[in-house]
């Protein structure tokens, strides 16, 4: 840790700095559901690296094509066969992905898609929902802090705040921000704003604060609004994409955005991420209208590393058993907490879910995940990473395909362990 401050500006991972976790995180490798720490110590691992990792730590099948491909010297986009390739898959996979560019990652996709959609609709500002990240770009940044005593004061609605938070003086924000599955507060804004907003961008499943499923029908009420107001609907499926479905969440819930976001697990961690969208919004980048750019784009060890991961996923479809392996964590956990007294809300679709230490019965949006214990929370997470299982400090895991109920039952009951001394 010493050393490491002393030449990388903080010197530890944010886990460590946001979440006073007591334990600096250095590690020297990782296999399937296990990470291996400087000191020799294994751990069962739910954050797959902040969830790019749906096959488990380096994958046989994955390093093979990263090693192969990359005997081909470096090629970037434009440039190589094998990226088409992927672009062939993806369009056959995702709805909404009749065109598409590949970025490094998701931040870079989301400010391509906000490009898009201003230049095909000529308006400006984009709404957004509270609690949800779309990257650390300047101009997304300034809506993601707590939000003000003024701002939290009344649940009354309409409670619109547009964030202005760290913008000099006299400077607007690209944003307008609302609660996020309030659909008739959407639609109010929208009425008086239509000419104004260019996209709306929600993660179709809000994984960022909590882990909050969008409530039946919102997700179309959205497509409507945006179909019905010339504003372009954007998925932000950095998690969701892959994770949820092969087809993302848009195939999980049967609602077709006109662009989207696929980053983490599309290929293993290695850096690459995908702007999909609908041809009438994408063509605008091929017609030359909207700049997309990158250097080291599509470079083909990435593209290598989707297409593997593409395959194995295909081939052994393990979705639906990430999906029955993350609910029987989820239920063990819903007992752990009621064996040893404590109020825990376990919530999402399975593939990932977060936990919170409130006695809520379920989360509607942002401001409900401000009212759970956190400092509770980081007890449990340091509790667990003392008994060997890596869970994320905001309370989010991740299942991969190389998890088995074996580790689910430790997790139970490590867990169940812990929550009695916490
Ligand atoms: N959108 C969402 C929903 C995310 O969760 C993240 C990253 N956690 C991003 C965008 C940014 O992606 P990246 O870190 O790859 O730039």
């Amino acid at each position: 840790l010493e050393r490491a401050r002393k030449v990388l500006a903080s010197g530890v991972s944010s886990e460590f700095r946001k979440y006073n976790h007591p334990h600096a995180l250095f590690y020297t490798h990782g296999k399937g559901s296990r990470i291996y720490d400087v000191d020799g110590n294994e751990y069962l691992d739910f954050t797959l690296s902040q969830g790019p990792l749906i096959l488990g730590h380096s994958h046989p099948e994955v390093l093979k094509a990263v090693g192969e491909y990359s005997e081909t010297g470096q090629l970037f986009a434009g440039q190589h066969l094998k990226e088409i390739e992927l672009a062939e898959k993806l369009n056959e996979l995702i709805p909404s992905a009749e065109l598409m560019r590949f970025c490094l990652d998701g931040s870079e996709a989301v400010q391509t898609a906000f490009r898009v959609a201003r230049a095909k609709t000529g308006k400006n500002k984009f709404l957004r929902f509270e609690g949800h990240y779309h990257g650390w770009m300047d101009n997304v940044c300034w809506g993601i802090s707590a939000p003000s005593p003024e701002a939290l004061g009344s649940r009354e609605k309409p409670h619109v705040f547009p964030w202005t938070q760290g913008l000099p003086e006299g400077v607007e924000n690209d944003f307008i921000i609302l609660p996020w599955n309030d659909l008739s507060l959407v639609r109010k804004i929208v009425a008086e704003r239509a000419a104004e907003i260019a996209a709306i961008i929600t993660e179709p499943i809000m994984c960022n604060n909590g882990c909050i499923e969008p409530i039946p029908g919102f997700l179309q009420g959205l497509r409507d609004i945006c179909t019905e107001n010339n504003i372009a609907l954007i998925f932000d499926e950095v998690i969701t994409g892959f994770r949820i479905s092969l087809g993302g969440a848009q195939t999980y819930f049967g609602v077709t955005p006109d662009l989207s976001i696929f980053a983490k697990a599309i290929a293993s961690g290695y850096a690459i991420s995908a702007i999909v969208g609908k041809y009438e919004w994408m063509q605008l980048i091929e017609q030359a209208k909207v700049i997309h750019a990158g250097t080291m784009n599509a470079n083909n060890p990435t593209v290598a590393a989707a297409l593997a991961t593409i395959e194995v996923l295909e081939n052994e479809q393990p979705h639906e058993n990430m999906i029955r392996l993350g609910r029987k964590l989820m239920e063990g956990l819903r007992s752990a907490a009621a064996a040893t007294g404590h109020a825990m809300l376990v919530e999402g679709p399975g593939p990932m879910f977060a936990i919170s230490f409130t006695s809520l019965k379920k989360t509607a949006d942002y401001r409900d995940t401000l009212m759970a214990d956190k400092a509770k929370l980081g007890r449990f997470i340091a509790g667990m990473h003392d008994e060997g299982i890596r869970v994320i400090g905001r309370g989010l895991w991740y299942i991969s395909a190389v998890h088995k109920d074996e580790d689910i039952d430790r997790a139970v009951a490590t867990a169940e362990k812990v929550l009695k001394n916490i």
